[in-house]
């Protein structure tokens, strides 16, 4: 079924009986050429490139749970690719690029929202740093701006400019940055694939590979053996486990990372804006409600739940940077895994084994990359290639010293 306006207006004059599912619910094959484990944003946009830049006609995609259960459907939505090293920028430039034709591509309105992000800076040395990161935005084809204290006040007159314990200074922005609907990206990948044959199997963990020979031959899943050409792995916090599986240590250590909502409010914040001395970043749904994050809860855990101090620890970053938020009531919080790599930076590469390829490392940032991450991953799929924009996030890039430490912050999760 195509979605359009008039296929709308037609089943509301019809009493809306001629929808039909987005996607089938088949039962596994025996074998498929492709096996994308993970049914996450990045798993379905995996299958989806497979099949139609690809021409993959047989591919699956297995998932544990449910299309959207995972971080895909749990993150706080925002999109940008204002990153400083070369070999992130341009990935992530890509993605942005595949989101700006991504509802077309799609045929599925999932509300990408260019509203633009702003980074507020709040002493000089922030200022060079973002300085030189808007330059080397705008050299691989970005766009940055970058605005002084009186254009962020124009912006956002509600901010605490005048007694603030850290002083605004200004801001970088990136207009083209914003927002897509999380579960709605999940869903439009999924349909996508699923019209061009992918088979979307949900409720079919996968809980081991038979590899014999140093080649991947299938995975075993709660559902059965499946015989597979190639499998690549997309399972974001589960990574380390699913990995282990197949005798890999990654290195990547899965952490807890909330989310929250406030109630209903009216528009206050046209944008996205992250604060500069704290972290805590925020935008508003079409709904009204605040949706805002900040740290990772910094332990270890594969418990898709957070824990108090941080919610405390984000509420003080709210605070001291709009303190009107301490008015509005907290609707809702939830916690996803992330696989928090040691460089900050992810991984698209093979693995080891022949035919097992590996998609991983996104800690907190993995929804911009849905895109490019699905294409670059296909492209290795079925190729065995790394695309153009993804060759640095090699699983061996810590034993060559060729670490993507986006943040110059070092090797701890913790501090990212
Ligand atoms: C609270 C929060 C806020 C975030 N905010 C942002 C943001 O604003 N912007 C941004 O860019 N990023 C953000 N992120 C990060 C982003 O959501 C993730 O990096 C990204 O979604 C991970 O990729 P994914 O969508 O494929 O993951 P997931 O949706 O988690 O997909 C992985 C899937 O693998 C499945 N799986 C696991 N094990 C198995 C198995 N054994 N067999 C089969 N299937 C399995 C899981 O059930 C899951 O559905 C945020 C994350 C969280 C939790």
């Amino acid at each position: 079924m195509k979605f359009s306006g008039w296929r709308v207006f037609r089943e509301a004059l019809t009493g809306h009986q001629g929808w039909t599912a987005n996607w089938r619910n088949p039962d596994p094959k025996p074998a498929y050429d492709i096996i994308v484990v993970g049914g996450g944003g990045h798993g379905l946009a995996t299958a989806f490139y497979l099949a139609k830049e690809f021409k993959q006609a047989s591919v699956a995609v297995l998932e544990k749970g449910w299309i959207g259960g995972g971080n895909v459907g749990r993150n706080t939505t925002i999109i940008r690719s204002n990153y400083l090293l070369d070999g992130n920028e341009p990935f992530y430039e890509f993605s942005m690029k595949l989101w700006e034709g991504l509802e077309q591509d799609l045929n599925y309105n999932a509300m990408v929202s260019q509203r633009g992000i702003l980074n507020l800076f709040h002493t000089d040395a922030q200022r060079d740093a973002y300085t030189r990161r808007g330059n080397a935005m705008l050299l691989f084809g970005a766009d940055a701006e970058l605005l002084d204290r009186e254009q962020v006040r124009a912006m956002y007159p509600f901010l605490n400019f005048d007694h603030a314990r850290f002083p605004i200074k200004g801001g970088l922005l990136q207009r083209r940055g914003g927002t897509a609907r999380h579960d709605a990206v999940a869903w439009g990948y999924a349909r996508g694939a699923d019209m061009r044959g992918v088979d979307i199997i949900q409720n079919c963990g996968v809980t081991g590979f038979r590899i014999e020979n140093g080649k991947v031959l299938g995975v075993e899943t709660t559902r059965g053996y499946i015989g597979a050409k190639k499998v690549g792995v997309a399972v974001a916090g589960n990574s380390s486990r699913v990995m282990a599986a197949a005798g890999m240590r990654l290195p990547i250590e899965s952490h807890v990372l909330q989310a929250f909502v406030s109630e209903g409010l009216k528009p206050v914040i046209d944008g996205v804006m992250t604060f500069g001395a704290g972290h805590f970043y925020v935008s508003q749904s079409d709904k009204g409600g605040l949706v805002f994050g900040g740290d990772i809860d910094g332990y270890n855990s594969y418990a898709q739940r957070g824990n108090l101090p941080v919610i405390e620890d984000v509420a003080e970053g709210g605070m001291a940077l709009m303190p009107m938020i301490g008015r509005a009531r907290l609707l809702r919080t939830w916690g996803g895994i992330m696989d928090m790599s040691m460089d900050g930076s992810p991984f698209i590469d093979r693995t080891g084994v022949e035919g097992l390829y590996f998609n991983g490392g996104w800690c907190y940032g993995g929804f911009k990359a849905t895109p490019a991450s699905g294409f670059c991953f296909a492209h290795l799929l079925a190729t065995d290639r790394p695309h153009d924009t993804a060759t640095a996030y090699r699983l061996d890039r810590f034993r060559r010293g060729a670490m993507i430490d986006e943040k110059g912050q070092g090797a701890q999760p913790n501090l990212h």
